[in-house]
């Protein structure tokens, strides 16, 4: 499959950033990409993003609730992604699982409602920096990917992102050898828990990736994307690392 290339706005953008998202096209027009690429802005400026894309890339959400509508303020479901355009969205974040306490149990229900909608599910998983020094970064994904990861799940509607949360957005990132590793043990994981399927879903890196890392964490064995968030705000940017998939 090829490698995907996912960025992650955050709550980041008002209706100015749209010209990133027009500079992106442009960008990829230039120089047609290697990877699919991906843009998950705020639910705000979904609609606007996919007229803006055009088709050139494909724009998702950040998270969504379990069920399709019903009395549930401020929350936005599958369905609504879908209606908006998205094709995608991002499921357990770190910090989705940290501000709003989603248990993996929850992503998984949001999982099932991504694919319920046509929407490919994104689902992340990563250690603390605690859990690393003590020893138990791989245990704390598996239990992660275990509890997060549907029945059903297959290289056409997941895809799996390790970020470990000490390298969101901190600037450091996990050596070469440590995202292999990560990345080898997640993937007999999958196989163990889906079979063949497993064997096929893309598993991205994600935790401070730049345009000057890219190349060598996207060559990385076992790694099929990444998930970007802080340099994903900018096209220039966010085209480097798009450029840097082998
Ligand atoms: C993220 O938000 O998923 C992320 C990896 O952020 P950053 O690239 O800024 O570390």
């Amino acid at each position: 499959m090829r490698p995907l290339i996912a960025g992650n706005w955050k709550m980041n953008g008002l209706s100015s950033a749209l010209a990133q998202i027009e500079a992106l096209k442009r960008g990829l027009a230039a120089a047609p990409a290697r990877a699919d690429v991906l843009i998950c802005p705020p639910f705000t400026l979904i609609a606007d993003a996919v007229r803006a894309a055009g088709g050139a890339f494909a724009i998702g959400g950040q998270d969504c609730r379990a069920q399709a509508s019903g009395a549930f303020t401020g929350d936005i479901s599958a369905e609504m992604l879908k209606d908006a355009g998205a094709s995608a969205v991002i499921l357990g974040h770190s910090e989705r699982r940290q501000y709003h306490g989603e248990s993996s149990a929850q992503i998984s229900a949001k999982a099932e409602a991504a694919w319920r909608a046509g929407l490919i599910a994104i689902i992340c998983i990563g250690e603390k920096e605690s859990e690393r020094n003590e020893g138990r970064e791989f245990s704390v994904c598996s239990d992660q990917l275990q509890g997060s990861v549907p029945q059903g799940a297959t290289p056409a509607n997941t895809a799996i992102a390790y970020e470990p949360i000490w390298a969101i957005g901190t600037g450091k990132t996990a050596t070469a050898g440590d995202i292999a590793a990560m990345h080898a043990h997640i993937r007999s994981g999958l196989i163990e828990e889906l079979g063949d399927e497993g064997a096929g879903l893309r598993i991205l890196y994600g935790g401070s990736v730049k345009p000057d890392n890219a190349a060598e964490i996207l060559g990385t064995a076992e790694v099929g994307g990444a998930l970007v968030g802080g340099a994903s705000l900018q096209a220039a940017d966010f085209l480097k690392i798009i450029a840097s998939a082998p």
